[in-house]
Parts: C-alpha cells; sequence; structure tokens
C-alpha cells in the first residue's frame, strides 16, 4: 500500500500508493514555528493532528465540500487524493490575532465586523510573504474566477466550522487552508485542519492551538487532545 516518498514536509510526510491519484499522508510528531526556525519532537502529536484532522474533513465532505480526504487509514495516516497544489496559504480570520494584530499594530482579540481572507506566497525561501490578489494574476497562481471560488469556499467552510466549533463552546479566531486542482482540474481542499493551522480559544481566554509551542504556554498535546475529545463529543 505504501510506496515511496514523495515529499517530507514540516508536519506531515507524503507517500506514493498503488493508485497513481491516491496519496498517503503520514502525520508526523514534529512541531515548527516561525518557518522552520523553531523545531521540536512531541510525542504523540501526529496521532492527535491525524485524529482531528480526519473527523473535521469527514464532517466537511458531509456537509459537501469538495476535499481530498478519502480516509483515515491508522493512528497516524490518511488517504487523499493527489493534488497539484496551489502554493498560497489562505488565511481567514475572524478576530485579531498574530501577525495580523503585528502588522497593524492592533491589540488581540477584537471580533472583525466581516471576517477577512488574507493570502500568503508559500515560498519558503522568500518566508512566504504576505500578497494580494493581483500579486496572484501576475505571479500565474489562479484567475480571478479561480481566486474568487477560493475565497467564497473559505467563507463557507468558516461558516461551516464557526458552527461546529461554538458546540463545543470553542472560539475559531483565525485559520489557514490550502486549495489544490484534482486529477480533472476542479479544485478542492487540500492539506489538514487541526490546532496547527488554527487558533482556538476556550471561554476562558486559553489558547488550544499551536501558540501554546510557539509562546511557550504549556503542553501541546494536552491542549491537542482537549479539542480532539471535545469534538469526539459533536461527532
Ligand atoms: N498559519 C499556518 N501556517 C503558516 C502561517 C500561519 O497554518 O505558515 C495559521 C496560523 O496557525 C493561524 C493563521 O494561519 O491560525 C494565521 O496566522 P498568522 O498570520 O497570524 O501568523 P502567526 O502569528 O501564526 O505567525
Amino acid at each position: 500500500m505504501k510506496g515511496e516518498l514523495l515529499y517530507s514536509g514540516k508536519a506531515k510526510d507524503i507517500f506514493a500508493t498503488e493508485d497513481e491519484h491516491l496519496i498517503l499522508s503520514a502525520y508526523k510528531d514534529q512541531a515548527t514555528a516561525f518557518n522552520g526556525g523553531m523545531k521540536e519532537q512531541i510525542v504523540g502529536k501526529g496521532k492527535l493532528n491525524n485524529q482531528i484532522s480526519s473527523l473535521i474533513f469527514e464532517k466537511m465532505e458531509e456537509a459537501g465540500f469538495a476535499t481530498h480526504f478519502v480516509k483515515k487509514v491508522s493512528e497516524t495516516e490518511q488517504l487523499n487524493k493527489k493534488v497539484d497544489i496551489i502554493p498560497l496559504e489562505v488565511v481567514l480570520r475572524n478576530y485579531t490575532a498574530g501577525s495580523f494584530a503585528k502588522r497593524f499594530g492592533v491589540s488581540e482579540g477584537i471580533k472583525l465586523s466581516r471576517p477577512i481572507v488574507e493570502f500568503y506566497y508559500k515560498k519558503d525561501e522568500l518566508d512566504d510573504p504576505f500578497i494580494n490578489d493581483e500579486h496572484i494574476y501576475f505571479l500565474g497562481l489562479a484567475s480571478p474566477e479561480e481566486l474568487a471560488y477560493i475565497k467564497a469556499e473559505t467563507r463557507l467552510i468558516n461558516a461551516f466550522l464557526l458552527d461546529l466549533f461554538g458546540q463545543i463552546d470553542l472560539t475559531l479566531v483565525d485559520f489557514k487552508l490550502e486549495f489544490g486542482y484534482d486529477k480533472s482540474g476542479k479544485i478542492i481542499l487540500a492539506d489538514e485542519f487541526s490546532p496547527d493551522n488554527c487558533r482556538l480559544w476556550d471561554a476562558q481566554g486559553n489558547r488550544l492551538d499551536k501558540d501554546v509551542f510557539r509562546r511557550g504556554l504549556g503542553d501541546l498535546t494536552e491542549v491537542y487532545q482537549v479539542v480532539l475529545e471535545k469534538l469526539q463529543e459533536v461527532v
């Protein structure tokens, strides 16, 4: 089933399978931040993120979103449709936090009256720069129609996830998505959805996401475990 290693990322290894249109994503016990400047092995993280992401993608598939998710095949692995990734990090923000708060000199936790969608160009050697739609057309990363679809889909996914996390009393502050082209050229949601690429705050303002690692606030697996258990209550 597991073929050659196609790509080794910061959080996942990607393997070929017998089916040329499917890949196996193996979640690693590694946490990184600041474009790899901060790196640590965290036992159990891969398993938690594979479980959390599988559960969320299953719910999104059930709700009719087009994604790369096929099935979870082991504690740390899932089967995904092979996509040609669009090198864009699509960030949606419901509240100010992180780089947004820093860039605009505002405090964290301000509710945005309309969620804001941002784009970053996925290119490690450039440190993933902040870019706008016109830069995206210049770079040939997506057409205006494709970008309109990506933005609209991201807002719909946000509405769906706000409801899901609302059911477990967690505030979805922001998140990052990645999209890719499937074998027929259709744009589908790819990558993962876990506390590695979103911010989740509980009613007391505790952070249940990668900021625990980035900011040294405690034990990352403990808070990811809380997110998983809460999600399991509602699915
Ligand atoms: N994010 C991500 N990968 C990145 C950068 C950001 O998954 O390379 C996520 C991050 O976890 C957060 C959201 O995108 O949920 C917005 O991140 P931000 O721009 O505030 O940057 P950060 O403060 O995380 O550096």
